[in-house]
């Protein structure tokens, strides 16, 4: 029985009733924790004493949108490359989030399906890398979105098949490309690129297999679709309009709305590749995607925090930087760090283990130099992670 008392100034357990505690501390045992107490009320039995001095603790992040491994890195464009060189890559991306304090992550859609390989190689201990929890390929149409990530079909049966492959090959979720890009032609900003019935089906395999299904959709014609099939999470939503808010509140359907993309697309992408016609786009979006977050968050639509790092100019060592955009969006500290924990552990499903620091949770958790409540920006800034109880 290996038991550790951790001793500290703050602590936000995430706990409904007093998420705030000043002057803790947080008994361990085995990594799972078993109480979190002030100090006064603490009996400490024979443990060992761990002093995390005047750090500000809280959950480790949980990024429920990236990609390790994505289509701009696929061998078409890096001729020469070999696999083995592609899956170091891959590997160093999950390490970079996981020492910028990401403990578990989602990916949703990787070149050759790699990410399944690093998330086994994590899960048996073989490599250090964050929980992950990944689609392997996602699904789109034919030359859809991403279909360099993706498994292409196009009927209501083949997208049935297709979903029934991603899961053979292991996949822990279902990831579609429902609409295109921001920038993409047709009848409306982000047009639908499935039908209905494909998307339907889709949804309805996965569910049936006891996958979530989390969907890249901008157009409002891709969300309205993909909210009235059940879907579990939509991705970005730039153009979700207040009825299918509502519809979303009802439902419980979460929304990762990845403000870092249009973000780094414009203040990095633009300045590297002025003409980018993709990036222009991004630039003209921005305040119409977070006006769009601000309104769900006010409607009280559930937030899970992702930032689709992978994606064009959206780096993995700064990915906390996705809740200093929340509230630029609107919402409060306390919303974006309730999304970055709780809300994207519920969304991915290890809620079991993380998103909190309660009795029974992986003793998982970041020492920041500053009060994030008070200081947003501080989530980025250099920190302790503590995977199971052990610094890294
Ligand atoms: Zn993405």
């Amino acid at each position: 029985m290996r038991k550790k008392a951790y001793h500290g100034k703050w602590i936000f357990t995430g706990n409904r009733e007093k998420p705030i505690l000043e002057n803790f501390v947080m008994m361990t045992e085995n990594a799972r924790i078993l109480w979190v107490k002030p100090a006064e009320d603490a009996e400490i039995e024979d443990a060992e004493a761990i002093d995390l001095g005047d750090a500000y603790v809280v959950p480790g992040f949980i990024d429920a949108h990236v990609h390790l491994f994505c289509g701009e890195s696929a061998y078409e464009e890096c001729p020469g490359r070999s696999a083995a060189h592609h899956v170091c890559q891959g590997v160093k991306n999950a390490q970079e989030l996981l020492k910028a304090g990401v403990v578990a992550c989602r990916d949703l859609g990787a070149y050759e399906g790699y990410t399944l390989g690093v998330r086994d190689s994590i899960e048996k201990g073989e490599i250090n890398g964050p929980k992950i929890i990944a689609c392997g390929h996602a699904l789109c149409a034919t030359g859809g979105h991403g279909y360099q990530i993706s498994y292409e079909c196009d009927g209501a049966d083949e997208v049935r098949r297709q979903v029934r492959r991603v899961i053979k090959e292991g996949a822990d979720v279902v990831k579609m490309m429902v609409s295109g890009g921001v920038n993409s032609p047709g009848p409306e900003p982000g047009p639908c690129e499935f039908t209905e019935e494909e998307i339907r089906a889709g949804i309805e395999t996965a569910h049936a297999l006891g996958r979530k299904v989390a969907v890249h959709t901008h157009g409002n014609t891709a969300v309205r679709y993909c909210v009235e099939a059940g879907v579990d999470s939509i991705e970005h939503g730039v153009f979700l309009t207040e009825d299918i808010m509502d519809k979303m509140v009802k439902q419980g359907t979460y929304l990762v709305p990845t403000l870092c993309a249009p973000y780094y697309a414009v203040t990095e992408g633009l300045k590297a590749d002025p003409d980018n016609p993709d990036h222009a786009k991004s630039k003209e979006i921005i305040q119409i995607h977070r006006d769009m977050l601000k309104q769900c968050a006010d409607k009280g639509v559930k937030i899970a925090f992702g930032t689709d790092a992978g994606s064009p100019y959206n780096p993995y060592d700064k990915v906390p930087y996705e809740m200093v955009l929340m509230t630029m969006a609107g919402l409060s500290p306390r919303q974006a760090l309730d999304a970055a924990t709780s809300g994207s552990a519920e969304l991915l499903g290890i809620a079991d283990d993380y998103g909190s620091l309660e009795e029974g949770k992986l003793a998982t958790f970041l020492c920041l130099k500053e009060n994030p409540l008070e200081h947003i920006a501080c989530v980025v800034d250099s920190k302790d992670v503590y995977i199971k109880g052990e610094k890294l």
